[in-house]
């Protein structure tokens, strides 16, 4: 049987490493040694317990993240760390920070305003968020209980450079697409989160990493599932975790890892997002939306002259084995989410597409 696979630009679920699909396949109905599938033993076992810690192991070694840092692959999307951020860290009448750079900060924002007192110390709303902030204009409250920001916006196709220098106030981002693209400095960090549905593996599990000296917020009234202490104590097994999911990030660490870990998918990164970018500046027939500084290297937005050309664009483009290349919806446009996972092959075939289009339409 002859598999074909098209070039899949999803925003998330996204495409996932072929080798990683490919061991998948062959050990999905018995482990190797185990004799039973990977989805039929229990969360509890020795095999998925060293599943488990294999992965982590890979992502702190991926990651270089310092021991005092908690690991944890938890449910509920990284929609519900906009809710259990504030629930644990919040928790003692302070105000948090909250940078708005996107409809997902957007999003972190209104929710952590259900639980406690939210500032928003520096947004680009007004500028359609086509940007990330300046340093100055991003001003902290002092004694703030920590500082959110969400460091690629997968929507706009922004991506923070430079960190905000945050001194003793914990620092906590959004990670979800851009998390061990390129390097970043973990040390700077309260918790960083993620869905791992972009650049870590399947939907359905989250990545969240929490400080140790954070854990001491997490207040004893707390519900239990909603507490990072309970969960960090329990190392992700307070109750059964996405068994599937763990196993398949894990065979995600370790890609990563043969590619030469950050620092080898990092240059190619940069140089997939390079590629898309020169077509897009080359004549001016596509637009980028964001600007220059801002551009996120995972998500690449523009436009083309007319709405009318961009429904064919995205057409044609499906047509072509090109897929999902439609920007989000409450934006619209065209986005190309090339995570790491993306080959570079397909970002070669779309700029040949995007010259050949423009030819017939410019
Ligand atoms: N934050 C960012 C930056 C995202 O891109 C997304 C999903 N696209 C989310 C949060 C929401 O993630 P989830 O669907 O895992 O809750």
């Amino acid at each position: 049987m002859v598999i074909h696979r098209i070039f899949n630009f999803s925003a998330g679920p996204a495409v996932l490493p072929l080798p990683v699909l490919e061991e998948a396949q062959r050990d999905l109905i018995a482990l190797p040694g185990v004799g039973m599938s990977v989805t039929e033993i229990s969360h509890r076992s020795k095999t998925f317990e060293a599943l488990l810690t294999r992965a982590i192991e890979d992502f702190r070694e991926l990651s270089g993240l310092p021991a005092n840092y908690k690991v944890m692959l938890l449910q509920g999307g990284a929609s519900l760390q906009f809710s259990m951020v504030p629930m644990n860290l919040l928790t003692d009448g302070r105000p948090a920070d909250y940078v708005d750079t996107g409809t997902w900060a957007d999003k972190a924002i209104a929710e952590a305003r259900k639980v406690g007192d939210v500032r928003v110390t520096g947004s680009t709303k007004a500028d359609g968020y086509s940007r990330i902030p300046s340093a100055a204009e991003v001003s902290l409250t002092a004694g703030a209980a920590y500082v959110h920001i969400t460091t690629n916006n997968t929507i706009e196709g922004t991506q923070w450079k430079t960190l905000p220098e945050t001194g003793d106030i914990p620092l906590v981002a959004d990670a979800s697409s851009d998390i061990l693209s390129g390097p970043l400095d973990f040390s700077r960090f309260g918790v960083i989160y993620a869905g791992a549905q972009k650049n870590l593996g399947p939907s359905g599990v989250t990545l969240v990493i929490v400080r140790d000296d954070l854990l001491a917020r997490s207040t004893s009234t707390l519900p239990t599932m909603m507490s990072y202490k309970v969960l960090a104590e329990n190392n992700s097994l307070y109750n059964t975790p996405n068994t599937f999911g763990i196993y398949l990030l894990g065979l995600t660490m370790k890609w990563l890892k043969s590619l030469g870990g950050v620092a080898g998918i990092a240059a190619i990164n940069v140089r997939k997002a390079g590629m898309l970018y020169a077509e897009i500046d080359r004549t001016g027939f596509y637009r980028g939306t964001a600007q220059k500084e801002s551009r996120s290297l995972m998500n690449v937005t523009f436009r083309l002259p007319s709405e009318d050309l961009e429904k064919r664009f995205d057409k044609e483009a499906t047509a072509a084995g090109l897929d999902g290349l439609k920007g989000h919806r409450s934006v619209g446009g065209m986005r190309a989410s090339i995570y790491n996972a993306f080959p570079t092959e397909g970002v070669s075939a779309l700029v040949e597409f995007m010259k050949e289009f423009e030819r017939k339409n410019g």
